[in-house]
């Protein structure tokens, strides 16, 4: 869903406090201020870049924030017993990321990416949210393709990917001419996000979310007037995915 076409609202920019002028500055004999604290020392090991895949170790970095999911893929990929999947490197990364004292090289990850996503071939940049959607769906494949799962379909759950990251979003479309409304479910794993330089992530979860306008050749079919007509249409969340990144 592409939505660099949506239109730009006219943000209000909070301004942050401005520090005192300089006559008002404490004398130099008075107590240093308090210094921020510390970060907390990193906690997980880095991650070797192996030729352009930044790519890569951007979700790798962003995956291992979220909470259970190591869990979720370690009992899925045990219980998968699929040794060559994804899913099963994808678990074991992010648990030596999680693990390891030094810093860590995704390269059997990697391998195995490319040998079941062929466009991640070559030393080519790539597409993180493309990447991200490729990792969900070989996570959400391999469980539904483990042994025996035809056995137990209904009953064993849902897969790692689709606990975590699926949500559902309703579109409500208003035809302009007899204000009637038609509502349309779509899920979800990610949101494609207008970014914009120096806007902070809430301008554009602001932009997707913004009613859109549909008129010239985007109209939409309104059944009651049976003609292409103008309208507005709204996105919202319906059902949000529980996966959220840790700070
Ligand atoms: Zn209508």
């Amino acid at each position: 869903m592409a939505l660099g076409s949506v239109p730009r609202k006219r943000l209000r920019v909070s301004t942050p406090p401005q520090p005192a002028a300089a006559a008002a500055a404490p004398p130099a004999a008075a107590a240093a201020p308090p210094r921020p604290p510390r970060k907390a020392a990193l906690q997980h090991a880095g991650l070797r870049n192996l030729g352009n895949t930044c790519y890569l170790n951007a979700v790798l970095q962003v995956l291992l924030r979220c909470p259970r999911l190591q869990e979720l893929l370690r009992q899925q990929a045990a219980a998968a017993s699929a040794a060559d999947t994804l899913l099963s490197d994808l678990s074991s990364t992010l648990e030596l990321m999680a693990t390891a004292p030094s810093s860590h090289s995704p390269s059997s990850l990697l391998e195995r990416l490319r040998r079941q996503h062929p466009v991640f071939r070559g030393g080519g940049q790539h597409d993180a949210q493309e990447l991200l959607r490729c990792l969900l769906l070989s996570v959400h494949e391999a469980w539904a393709l483990r042994p025996g799962a035809e056995r137990v379909a209904g009953s064993a759950g849902p897969s790692a990917a689709e606990q975590l990251f699926h949500g559902e979003l309703v579109y409500t479309t208003r035809c302009l001419q007899c204000d009637g409304r038609r509502t349309r479910r779509e899920g979800f794993s990610d949101l494609s996000l207008s970014v914009h330089h120096e806007q902070p992530l809430e301008w554009g979860l602001a932009q997707f979310f913004e009613a859109e306008r549909l008129r010239s050749s985007e109209k939409y079919f309104c059944e009651s007037c049976r003609a292409c007509t103008e309208a507005v249409r709204t996105p919202r969340v319906r059902h949000a995915p529980p996966a959220e990144p840790q700070p």
